[in-house]
């Protein structure tokens, strides 16, 4: 069994371009964040495959072509490659329940999360053993996917991160810490 770190991709791995009211739709706006690469080595060195989660409804709401989606994942790869940093796999759902234009993504699924779709068929392709793996993410759609999954959720703060702080229930427990770095140096550590 092998054991991973889930990663969402848009406000946990690059800047989280829809915070203005966008959507990321070509190459030239893929910025990872500080400090991302330092994170994604320390994890790989530790045993850990590196999986992105991402939820794309832009497909299904016609904004880009799937085709473009696959051009801006493969410049993400090889981007972090290019500083020895290699992503096992992005895994991402096209869908959406009510705001899509293009009929065959137009539809409630089981992939879009806070849905573990795309997490089983990670845990299932890569031979992955939830209880040694962590979610990393920046909203609760994550933290809720991860823990369906009996995976640990870690929130961090970049994205979303301190808008999902300010949502979070009292009662609910949520393990927060500030960036990607300083999360996976907590993993690494809490081994
Ligand atoms: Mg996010
Ligand atoms: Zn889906």
């Amino acid at each position: 069994m092998n054991k991973a770190v889930f990663l969402d991709r848009d406000g946990t791995i690059i800047r989280e371009f829809h915070q203005g009211g966008r959507d990321l739709t070509n190459i030239s706006q893929v910025k990872l964040y500080h400090n991302v690469p330092r994170a994604l080595k320390l994890l790989q060195q530790s045993g850990y495959k590196l999986i992105v989660i991402t939820n794309q409804s832009l497909i299904a709401r016609g904004i880009i072509p799937e085709r473009q989606l696959m051009l801006i994942h493969q410049y993400l790869k090889k981007l972090l490659s290019k500083k020895g940093i290699k992503i096992d796999a992005i895994y991402y759902c096209p869908h959406h329940p009510t705001k899509g234009i293009i009929k065959r993504y137009s539809r409630i699924c089981s992939c879009r999360k806070p849905q573990t779709g795309l997490i089983k068929k990670a845990i299932k392709d890569f031979h992955i053993d939830p209880k040694q793996s962590f979610f990393i993410g920046d909203t609760l759609r994550d933290k809720q996917a991860a823990e369906k999954m009996g995976i640990k959720f870690v929130l961090i703060l970049t994205g979303y991160g301190r808008k999902t702080m300010r949502e979070i229930d009292k009662k609910m427990s949520v393990l927060t810490i500030g960036n990607l770095l300083k999360a996976s140096k907590w993993i690494v550590s809490a081994l």
